[in-house]
């Protein structure tokens, strides 16, 4: 109780000294009502957010254009079996969280990943519920990627996950790897995207999955190509269910 409060004074103090800036245009935040929207867009960019909800594809967690309607496949779910259970996002890739999502990745905005990843952890009880998976794995980097980047995105969103009481599963960076190593993703159609990712990943800590309920956590769900590559190798590797949690979906 006392470390709640003390943890609660000691924020609004830092909020006093270092107001939160909007993680997509930059303004100041104002102090808002709590609210499930993400706390890290200020109310204008919050206009253009889209929240990944239903009717939404069951399977790869795409909304719907049409806001009527059940949940149900998506022509693309129809056509090609994906190897995980399925796939659940925050919100839509487009607008304030692209921008938001962007800067976290491409400039280095680092401080960017407690409030995102609290975005994910908003989204992980919302859609999976709280100890429902067995372990998170981050999506892996290749080292040489890892080397230009300073950091793997999809990790810096659940490093607190360990201290949070059993709510979220543990994270183990080091159950997959990537293997090969890949030209970007980004510009290429669904087709290209399987082929160019196909085989990149490899489980190094079978112990570490086997006979588990396993959440793949990502920035992005685009095709789907690189969640299913990690799913094959996961359950390769003997894991129960690979279900996938993302920051944002790809609306296609
Ligand atoms: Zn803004
Ligand atoms: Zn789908």
């Amino acid at each position: 109780m006392l470390t709640a409060s003390v943890k609660v004074l000691k924020n609004a103090f830092l909020d006093a000294l270092y107001p939160p800036k909007c993680a997509a245009c930059g303004e100041f935040i104002p102090e808002a009502p709590p609210s499930p929207l993400p706390k890290f867009l200020c109310p204008d960019c919050l206009m253009d957010y889209t929240p990944a909800a239903s009717p939404l594809c069951l399977k790869c967690g795409m909304p719907f254009v049409s806001p009527e309607g059940p949940d149900h496949l998506c022509g693309g779910c129809l056509e090609k079996k994906s190897r995980f259970n399925k796939a659940r996002a925050a919100g839509v890739y487009d607008g304030p969280l692209r921008t938001a999502i962007h800067r976290l990745k491409y400039n280095q905005k680092t401080a960017l990943a407690a409030p995102m990843g609290g975005m994910l952890e908003q989204a992980y009880l919302n859609h999976y519920g709280a100890g429902s998976a067995d372990l998170a794995v981050p999506v892996p980097l290749h080292a040489k990627r890892l080397r230009q980047r300073g950091f793997n995105q999809a990790l810096v969103l659940v490093k607190h996950w360990g201290r949070k009481n059993g709510q979220f599963p543990p994270v183990e960076a080091g159950a997959l790897a990537r293997v090969r190593w890949t030209q970007t993703q980004a510009g290429l159609k669904a087709k290209e995207r399987a082929k160019n990712i196909r085989g990149a990943f490899a489980v190094v800590r079978p112990d570490l999955v086997r006979g588990k309920n396993v959440l793949l956590v990502d920035d992005v769900f685009t095709t789907g190509a690189t969640a299913n590559e990690c799913a094959k190798a996961l359950l390769k590797a003997g894991a129960k269910k690979v279900d996938v949690l993302t920051l944002a979906v790809v609306v296609r």
